[in-house]
């Protein structure tokens, strides 16, 4: 059947290149209406009341949207931005302008599969159709080598069966125009941060890369990872990194909103490993994101048990909520330079990268005993990247209420900090007031004489915290 008129909702698939709605969209419809619809519940005060979206994750995805807007414009359509619940504004929006199908792509968690549902539900009502596919994966879901309940529990069984049993889809190319109704006036403006009631991220020097919202940036950034740079040849040495741009590809924040598709990455890496170089690295790169669709296919699994205390495991231990310790960590000021310096970076840039994360939650939940839902909530409204699954299934493995709970995922932050940061660098940035310490003694502040302490400056208790908890660990 093909549509007169259609829409095409943008969610988290906000690019032109592999998007398999935008694609089904124009295959199907004589006009297509692009639109994106901001949904006001996106940025609420959570019940942590902590905002939804913070300030980096809004303005990228501010950037993320002017740059799609600009892309839809360069193949002959626009972007229309509504605003309100998606369920009920693009019913009414598709009846006022006679377009008879939405096509949207699938979200993996509750919130938003519940809108997917009303949505279905209300364009029923009005004799709309819905059209909508899953597209977030490198593997499609209706590849995997089993169905969704029976998902792996262990990473490794899952990664070694989807190499084996499963291919990834073809690329859809980018469409070459955009069929777009003439008559209409009015497309609607990009809210403002402002508008948005947020203000603007205050600018840091010390961000270790700048990211820029939307599809043009992200395919340039793959550009730089791969091709300008070959940083990828040595990203199995460098991915535990914590200083500087290329450590690590830094793509996350354009995987979360769609501006980059895994296939496409994916298939960039193929390109490279036969032009230039395979190696333990550019499969290593594939391999995280396998733990990225492992993640999401989990949480389609075991539904809102990801967002629970007790995880996937029914794990009844009683977790702290004692909101001094939260402050202190989420403020950077536990008194244990690691964890506050990745803490103040991520306050400061909206990134943090992978070892910092993992430590810092591990700290959270294992050694100051904190409610790790509390922690993940944290994230999910600081992070630019923040992706519902990746988030919230990292925080339950780190907890050991996720998947593969192994007593031995401890990490004892002191022999962590020697391997990770062995000059101190990493703490002397984001810690200006324990700088004058030379060396690694800056992990430990509190084994230095007074005297020292004082001769520097750093009068500990007052210029930075002693610290909140002493696992007796260390
Ligand atoms: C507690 C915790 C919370 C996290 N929250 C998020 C989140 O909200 N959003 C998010 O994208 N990632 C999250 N991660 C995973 C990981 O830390 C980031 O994806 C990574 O640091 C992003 O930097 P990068 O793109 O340079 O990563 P790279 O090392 O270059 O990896 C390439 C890509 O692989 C994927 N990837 C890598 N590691 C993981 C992982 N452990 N889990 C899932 N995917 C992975 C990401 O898509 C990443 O962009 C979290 C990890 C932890 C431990």
């Amino acid at each position: 059947m093909k549509h007169k008129k259609s829409i095409c909702w943008f969610r988290n698939d906000l690019r032109l290149h592999d998007n398999i709605t935008l694609t089904k969209a124009l295959q199907h419809s004589d006009e297509v209406i692009p639109v994106f619809c901001v949904d006001p519940r996106s940025y609420q005060i959570t019940p942590f009341n902590l905002e939804k979206t913070g300030p980096f994750r809004a303005k990228f995805i501010r950037e993320s949207l002017v740059d799609l807007k600009n892309n839809l414009q360069t193949k002959g359509a626009d972007l229309v931005v509504l605003t309100g619940y998606p369920e009920k504004t693009l019913v009414a929006f598709a009846e006022e302008h006679q377009a008879t199908a939405i096509y949207f792509s699938q979200e993996a968690t509750d919130e938003e599969r519940q809108v997917e549902t009303s949505l279905e539900k209300n364009a029923k009502t009005k004799g709309i159709n819905i059209h909508s596919y899953s597209q977030a994966t490198l593997f499609h879901a209706d590849d995997l080598p089993f169905p969704i309940p029976r998902v792996p529990e262990v990473f490794t069984t899952f990664r070694k069966a989807c190499e084996k049993e499963s291919e990834i889809r073809h690329l859809l190319p980018p469409p070459v125009s955009i069929p777009f109704p003439t008559n209409l006036i009015s497309t609607g403006e990009i809210p403002t941060l402002e508008e948005l009631g947020l203000e603007d991220p205050v600018p840091t020097g010390k961000a270790a890369f700048a990211f820029k919202g939307g599809e043009s940036e992200g395919l340039n950034r793959v550009a730089h990872y791969l091709w300008e740079t070959d940083c990828i040849a040595q990203y199995k040495q460098t991915r535990n990194g914590m200083l500087g741009a290329d450590y690590s590809s830094k793509f996350s924040p354009w995987l979360a909103v769609g501006a980059l598709s895994p296939r496409w990455i994916h298939s960039e890496i193929q390109r490279y490993e036969k032009d230039v170089v395979k190696n333990d690295s550019t499969y290593w790169l594939v391999f995280e994101l396998i733990w990225r669709d492992y993640f999401r296919f989990i949480s389609k699994k075991h539904g809102n048990n990801i967002f629970k205390r007790s995880g996937i495991q029914s794990d009844e231990r009683r977790w702290k909520q004692d909101k001094g310790l939260f402050n202190a960590w989420a403020a950077g000021q536990t008194g244990v330079p690691f964890i506050d310096a990745n803490m103040r970076e991520l306050n400061q840039t909206g990134f943090m990268s992978n070892r910092g994360r993992q430590l810092v939650a591990s700290f959270f939940a294992n050694d100051m005993g904190m409610d790790w839902t509390w922690g993940a909530a944290y994230f999910e409204s600081k992070l630019i990247d923040y992706d519902v699954c990746s988030n919230w299934a990292n925080w339950m493995y780190v907890a050991g209420v996720g998947n593969d709970p192994r007593t031995d995922r401890y990490f004892n932050l002191i022999t962590q900090a020697k391997n990770y940061d062995p000059q101190g660098d990493y703490v002397r940035q984001w810690l200006p007031e324990l700088r004058k310490i030379t060396g690694i003694d800056i992990h430990r502040p509190d084994h230095i004489p007074k005297s020292k302490l004082l001769s520097l400056g750093i009068n500990l208790g007052i210029d930075y915290p002693h610290k909140v908890v002493k696992p007796k660990i260390w």
